[in-house]
């Protein structure tokens, strides 16, 4: 009797849980049918304010899903709202995230609800076969008609990496793979690239390309490796891609980035893999674009649509335009103002791919703004202004299965919400040792993984360390870059023995020990295209503190006081005491108010960084570039 009672207050509990959310659905649904109406999906999804809009959407489709499967049984709406929610194979995982907790409660009250719970149990494990069974019609409800997509750039984790493009290069395609698209990545055979890919290559031809304007040839090679769904295609040339780094200096990666880039293209017609979108990254590929309506402009690549993502602006491939028409074989006249030439007598290659391609993206909403003010414009902001109306914004996500502290090998102790608070001290505890720290679970440490370049906001960490370090706190830095700054958390390590780490090295297992084991992670960049290292610290329970700039304005709701949420702690004006203002604002809320502070780090693991949502908005944009 009992029994069925605590059942029962566990549905009750349940459906008003429901029928609030069907009520916020409705009017959510109400909100959003307006701006589906004028049939701007896509687009809302990624204007520059498009987190809020973008949220809206997502929010209206577990809304719609929610409302519609309020009158089928209850079963099915939790199998299909969480099918639809994460439309792969996270779905059952989900159930049995969202169910444990509830699961846990029961437990704590009588022995008599202990029976509650496992009634609940049978009835989730009812629910997840029910998932199983649903998803195999519903998984691809929505995803639209299939796309190919040629996605080229300089750099993929895992063969090379130098930065954030890298991840986007690989777990983009990925997760596009999931949602019903065909990708090709096309990338230089570096040969740089570890053994262990190189030797899984095979061999998929070869042929001889003119390249420059007297028409000289050269060999391309193409070899090809295939993992997760995605093809990757590798153009082979010793003379340029030997080289121990993907980027030496600009009189070399002139003429190989021209060679990459028409190599790429004749790539796929050698190939003969016609995509409907040729996805081109930085400005090491830049020149597709033009290339694409200029010298392939007869081939059977014409009809293909071209989308230039901008994944840094400040790198844009600049040149004289002797060299770079010569290298490239373009025709003159567009070394015109309005695409490649700048200056007197400059080429810039992004500028030209900017021009030229059918569609422009980065990386976040407010950088897609910001890049067209002088300020953040790179010399860029009145050519971006004037092409604004095909600029776009998409946040990046990271690979939810490389960064995921519940599986990573690297770290000293796996972690998930549940025991994230005791897990993360005893992984802060041996980085601690690993680094020669005074090892102390009271200390309060704070990450920072970086190049060390002045867009990260260096000079203003460098102002403040003498008073953020001050007896309760320790800093362990992880990058290389310039030289000043090398030398300048060198001596503060020398300075604060014990309590300050600076690591001049790139190293990818030891940043995967700072992200678990650092309470707070520093990212106060003079700019931020998108920034993943905030993102990677949020599903590692790690709060960062940010500067409200770019994607990380976009990705880090600040901390609320009064309401007790938001994600981390964030400064808008580029000041070092703003950001010494931040730092102690999240040392009060950990060293004054834990409780505050310990539910935040299980907030930002529970936050959504994955690619899932912004792999569809990239996907709606295909879409939309190429209508059926
Ligand atoms: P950016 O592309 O501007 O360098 P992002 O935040 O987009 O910055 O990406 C940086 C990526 O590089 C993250 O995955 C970060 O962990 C990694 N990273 C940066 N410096 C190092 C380093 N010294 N060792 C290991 N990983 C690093």
């Amino acid at each position: 009797m009992s029994e069925t009672k605590g059942v029962k207050e566990t549905k009750k509990t349940s459906k008003t849980v429901k029928k609030t959310d069907v009520e916020e659905a409705v009017k959510t649904v109400k909100k959003t049918a307006k701006a589906a109406k004028e049939n701007k999906l896509a687009e809302v999804m990624v204007t520059a304010d498009g987190k809020k809009t973008g949220a809206k959407k997502t929010a209206a489709k577990t809304a719609v899903k929610k409302a519609a499967g309020e009158t089928k049984t209850e079963k099915k709406t939790i199998a299909k709202k969480v099918v639809k929610k994460s439309e792969d194979k996270e779905a059952t995982k989900e159930v049995k995230k969202t169910a444990k907790p509830k699961a846990k409660t029961v437990k704590k009250e009588t022995v008599k609800e202990v029976k509650a719970e496992e009634v609940k149990a049978e009835e989730v494990k009812a629910e997840e076969v029910k998932v199983e069974e649903t998803k195999t019609e519903e998984v691809y409800e929505d995803l639209g008609p299939r796309r190919s997509i040629a996605f080229i750039g300089s750099e993929c984790y895992p063969f090379v990496k130098t930065g954030g493009l890298a991840d986007v290069m690989f777990a983009l395609p990925k997760e596009l793979a999931k949602q019903n698209c065909d990708v090709k990545v096309i990338l230089p055979r570096y040969k740089c690239i570890p053994w262990e890919y190189q030797e899984k290559m095979e061999y998929r031809g070869e042929f001889y390309m003119d390249l420059c304007a007297d028409g000289r040839q050269f060999y391309v090679g193409i070899m090809e490796y295939a993992a997760d769904g995605v093809v990757y295609d590798f153009i082979d040339n010793e003379e340029f891609f030997s080289a121990g780094n993907p980027y030496i200096s600009m009189v070399d990666d002139i003429p190989k980035f021209c060679l990459f880039s028409k190599a790429a293209l004749s790539a796929l017609l050698y190939l003969d893999w016609i995509p409907d979108i040729i996805h081109c990254h930085d400005w090491q590929a830049a020149l597709v674009p033009v290339y694409l309506r200029t010298l392939f402009e007869n081939t059977a690549l014409a009809g293909c649509k071209s989308i230039m993502t901008v994944h840094n602006l400040r790198f844009q491939g600049i040149y004289d335009i002797q060299t770079i028409k010569y290298w490239s074989g373009l025709p003159d006249y567009v070394f015109n103002k309005d695409a490649l030439k700048v200056n007197y007598n400059d080429a810039n290659m992004l500028k030209g791919g900017l021009a030229y391609a059918d569609m422009i993206t980065t990386v976040s909403p407010t950088y897609a703004g910001e890049i067209q003010t002088e300020f953040y414009g790179e010399g860029l902001d009145a050519h971006l202004r004037y092409h604004s109306g095909k600029l776009r914004g998409i946040v990046n996500g990271i690979d939810c299965d490389i960064w995921n502290p519940a599986t990573d090998g690297r770290i000293y102790e796996n972690y998930s919400v549940s025991n994230a608070i005791e897990k993360k001290k005893a992984n802060k505890r041996a980085l601690q040792e690993e680094l020669g720290l005074n090892v102390d679970d009271n200390k309060f440490v704070i990450g920072l993984v970086s190049r060390l370049t002045n867009q990260k906001g260096l000079d203003l960490v460098n102002t403040i360390v003498n008073d953020m370090i001050d007896g309760n706190t320790q800093l362990v830095v992880l990058g290389t870059g310039d030289p000043y700054y090398e030398d300048s958390f060198r001596y503060y390590e020398g300075a604060y023995k014990g309590e300050v780490c600076s690591n001049i090295m790139y190293d990818e297992d030891r940043a995967h020990r700072i992200y678990a084991g650092a309470d707070a992670f520093l990212v106060p960049s003079l700019f931020e295209p998108c920034g993943l290292t905030q993102l990677i610290a949020m599903r590692y329970g790690t709060v960062p503190i940010v500067r409200e700039t770019g994607g990380l304005k976009d990705t880090v709701e600040p901390y609320n006081l009064f309401e007790d949420n938001g994600n981390g702690f964030t400064f808008d004006n580029y000041d070092p005491g703003l950001l010494l203002d931040a730092v102690n604002r999240a040392k009060t809320l950990y060293f004054v108010y834990r409780d505050s502070f310990d539910a935040m780090v299980k907030r930002d693991m529970e936050k959504d960084v994955s690619w899932s949502q912004s792999a569809t908005a990239y996907r709606y944009l295909y879409l939309e570039l190429k209508p059926e």
